[in-house]
């Protein structure tokens, strides 16, 4: 196969998928539409990744530099496929900054969007200062920035993390849970503890989904070590006194109203489908799921397959996804490509 696979997207997924590619001999056109490559970990600035503990620019980054130095792969960056015709086998990609080529498959692995938290008013973002999201904390520890009030550059005293924002909520259309959350929180929790000995925290949840071995690493051990509190709870709204941010809602344990004062409340957002997924759709010819990801058919037969032959899909694309599962989704999607094209070869 003399011409380059396509790889649309280059977070952890897409930058496994195009590595797996150039690994089995395959060059490789990897399309990115931002302008720096890593996809959410670095675009939002994560801080230590779970459940490796290591941090998001030094694990994402390796795969960025192997991917950037292997001459197998070719990088465009700032732009998206804008046409995507022929047939398996011989693609025809239009790029939007006019750039042409021919493809023998696709591998889409074009991620999520964080969910935005202004769509959950009742919960206070966008109205108080102090209320913020995991993303933005993780950006605190990431810059070095330490975990501060917003409102006031002081540090925190009494933390609340909500799980759920965003997900498992069918008020607002968002049904799914978003698999990670609970664990990235249990792990902030912990940080947020061992850098502020003094600081209480408290999480909210619906259900605990800290799911296999993730349960003894974060769930126990961040009440067991680091004496985090769970309060499982129906939240009602959160307000504030002018300096303090009230959680108001249901102990649902002891079926009581609560009403708690924070110094700083974060939101544990959850997975959205790509804000582009109608367009990739359109573009590519796929089928979206009923929520609006990429439908991944299967896994008995092609593993990755998408609704049309020679297009793979990958990592949250196709639904939330933690990042070691998008890399090895993308690696298993490469592969799929790769006998895909050469069955229709030796067909
Ligand atoms: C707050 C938070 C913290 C998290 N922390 C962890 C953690 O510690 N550990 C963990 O396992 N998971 C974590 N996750 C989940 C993690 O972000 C995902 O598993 C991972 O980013 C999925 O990788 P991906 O490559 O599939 O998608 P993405 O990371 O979303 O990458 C997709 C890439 O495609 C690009 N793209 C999008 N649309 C197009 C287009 N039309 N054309 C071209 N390019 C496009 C994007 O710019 C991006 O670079 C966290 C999630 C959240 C919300
Ligand atoms: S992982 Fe936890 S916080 Fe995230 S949606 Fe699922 S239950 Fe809610």
């Amino acid at each position: 196969m003399s011409e380059p696979f396509l790889v649309v997207g280059a977070g952890p997924a897409g930058l496994s998928a195009a590595h797996s590619l150039a690994t089995a001999g395959q060059k490789v056109i990897l399309v990115e539409k931002e302008d720096t490559l890593g996809g959410a970990p670095i675009l939002s600035g994560y801080a230590k990744l779970v459940p490796s503990g290591e941090w998001a620019r030094d694990a994402i980054g390796s795969m960025v530099a192997r991917v950037v130095d292997n001459p197998s792969i070719e990088v465009i960056k700032n732009t998206v496929v804008q046409r995507f015709e022929g047939k398996p086998g011989a693609f025809n990609v239009t790029l939007r900054d006019g750039k042409t080529f021919t493809t023998p498959a696709a591998v889409l692995c074009s991620g999520f969007t964080h969910f935005d938290s202004v769509n959950k008013p009742e919960w206070g973002f966008g109205r108080f200062p102090d209320v913020v999201t995991t993303t933005q904390v993780e950006q605190m520890m990431s810059t070095g920035a330490g975990i501060r009030r917003p409102s006031n550059g002081e540090p925190p005293k009494r933390v609340a993390i909500l799980l759920c924002v965003g997900s498992r909520d069918r008020q607002i259309g968002r049904e799914w849970c978003s698999k990670i959350c609970c664990t990235v929180s249990a792990n902030m929790a912990m940080e947020i503890r061992e850098e502020l000995p003094d600081c209480h925290v408290y999480i909210y949840y619906m259900d605990i989904r800290t799911y296999g071995l993730l349960e003894t690493k974060y769930y126990w051990r961040s009440q067991e070590e680091f004496k985090v509190k769970y309060i499982k709870a129906r939240i009602a709204e959160v307000t504030s006194d002018g300096d303090k941010i009230i959680v108001k809602g249901e102990d649902t344990l002891v079926k009581r109203p609560i009403t708690i004062p924070f110094d700083m409340v974060i939101h544990a957002i959850g997975m959205d489908p790509n804000v582009d997924n109608l367009t990739l759709s359109n573009v590519f010819g796929v089928n979206l799921e009923p929520n609006g990801f990429i439908d991944r058919q299967n896994t008995y037969g092609l593993v990755g397959a998408s609704s049309r032959e020679g297009i793979l899909v990958a990592g949250a694309a196709t639904g939330p996804e933690t990042i070691d599962d998008s890399i090895s989704q993308g690696a298993a999607a490469a592969i799929s490509a790769l006998g895909f094209v050469r069955s229709l070869e030796n067909a």
